[in-house]
This record gives structure tokens, sequence and C-alpha cells, in this order.
């Protein structure tokens, strides 16, 4: 039966069943609906994760699950912190629970190659904690999960170059910054207010953090860092490394079993 979509919530119960049968695999993209500055829409995380997850959907034979829209809680120094009107956050505990239970169900449905897609910075190590208790449920499934917790992390100096002009200034305050906003001129340009973008940064960015959040550890734009060098054509050289390096890291953890054992 040819693929008529790779989007599981648009499959009917047989269609994911000749899917399963077939050892296809599932992404689970998980981004936040966070402020990104004046110019890019609360949905970035949930769109870079959910695009990255269809990038090799089709040639690693991956279905993709319903995106996990809402993140862990904004950190003001990776994210702008609570205070932004649109910022809407599950605690710790709430979002571990979402991710165990669907990962957890999936499981249990006969999935055997999943990877988690993240976006948003906070939610790593929750995600990395709910996929771990999930598979202790189900000790004998023999599933394999990919935790990309953090996609781009290892992007080439080459790269890097291309992308920060300027300087990279690290990874924390590319928040709503050069990165983000090339991809989304590249990949959704139709959402992104471009005119809109600034340079801007904390007033403090210590090693630390504080609570309550200080109000000088919080850019007024809820941009981090440089959004106005942006441009698609940075977009499309980091993105086409993004993909090529979440391939590679799908590809090798999670081959099919057919591939991993023929003729069983
Ligand atoms: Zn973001």
């Amino acid at each position: 039966m040819a693929q008529r979509t790779r989007t599981l919530s648009e499959m009917t119960w047989p269609e994911v069943e000749e899917a399963i049968g077939r050892d296809a695999g599932v992404f689970i993209p998980i981004g936040a609906t966070e402020q990104h500055g004046y110019h890019l829409p609360l949905a970035t995380d949930t769109i870079l994760a959910t695009e990255l997850s269809y990038a090799v959907a089709d040639e690693l034979d991956f279905l993709v699950a319903p995106p996990i829209e809402y993140g862990y809680r904004s950190r003001p120094l990776s994210g702008g912190g609570q205070g932004f009107v649109g910022t809407t956050s599950l605690n710790a505990r709430t979002l571990m629970s979402l991710v165990e239970d669907v990962v957890g169900a999936l499981v249990d449905q006969g999935f055997k190659r999943l990877a988690l897609v993240n976006w948003h910075f906070e939610n790593q190590n929750f995600i990395y904690e709910a996929a771990y208790l999930a598979l202790e449920r189900h000790p004998d499934s023999g599933a394999r999960i990919v935790l990309a917790e953090h996609p781009f992390a290892e992007l080439s100096q080459e790269t890097l170059d291309v992308l920060f002009p300027s300087g990279f200034a690290g990874w924390d305050v590319e928040h709503a910054a050069g990165m983000e906003t090339s991809l989304m001129l590249h990949l959704r340009p139709e959402l992104v207010i471009f005119d809109r973008a600034v340079d801007d940064a904390s007033e403090r960015h210590p090693w630390y953090d504080v609570l309550p959040v200080p109000d000088d550890f919080v850019p007024e734009s809820g941009t981090l860092w440089k959004a106005t060098q942006a441009s698609d054509r940075q977009g499309k050289v980091a993105w086409e490394e993004i993909v090529a390096q979440f391939r590679s890291a799908v590809a090798t953890e999670v081959s099919p079993a057919k591939d991993k054992a023929p003729g069983v």
C-alpha cells in the first residue's frame, strides 16, 4: 500500500496498523508556545521541530505524531521568561506526564523506532526522563528511542560562520535571533514579520540564574540577540546541515529491524 500521508493523525487505524506491521517509525515533534520577539510566531519551536521531522520522514519511513505544542516554562536567559503575553507553558510534571503517556501509548501499539524531536531548550532532560520512564514500563517492547533534544548543537564552524557573521554568542541567546529567524525565513517566510526584527540583549546575562526573575535578565523585545542580520540564504545553509545530522542520527540508531536482521 502506498503511504498516503506521513501525518499520523490523518491516517486511519488500519493504515497505522499496516505501518507498524512493516516497522515504520514515529517522530514526536516537541516545541513550545512561547514569545519569539516582535517578528516570529509563538509556534516557532513547534514549527521547526515538526519541519525537521517531515524533512526525513519519507526516506526513513517514519510517521509524524501530533506535535506537543506546549513546553516547559520559558527561562529568562534562554527564552525571555514567562512575562510575555502569549507564552503559555507547562510545569515539568505536566510535560513529563504528557510525553511519558504519548511515548508509552505508541510503544504499546507496537512502534519500535521512535524519536523525540525537540526544539525548545527548556524541555531538555524532562523529555529524556519521560522517555526513560515510558520504556521502563515496557521492558520487553524492543522499542528504541532517539532523543534529539538539541538538533543544532553541533553545527560545523563553516555553518556557524555563515549564520553569525559578527560572531557566535552561544546557543542560549539564540532565541528569536539569527538562527531561528533565518530558518523561519527559509522554511515559513509567510510567518516572519522581518521588518520588525531587532538586535537586542538583556542588560545582564550571567552564568547563573536567579529567582524571582530579575527584570534586567529580560530584554524588552523578547529577542535575546541579533535578529536583523538573518536571511533565507543563511537559513538554507543551516537547515541542510541540521537535516543531514538528524537523518544520520536516526538512520544510525533506529534503522528498520529488517535491515539489522535480514530474513527475519
Ligand atoms: Zn525558539
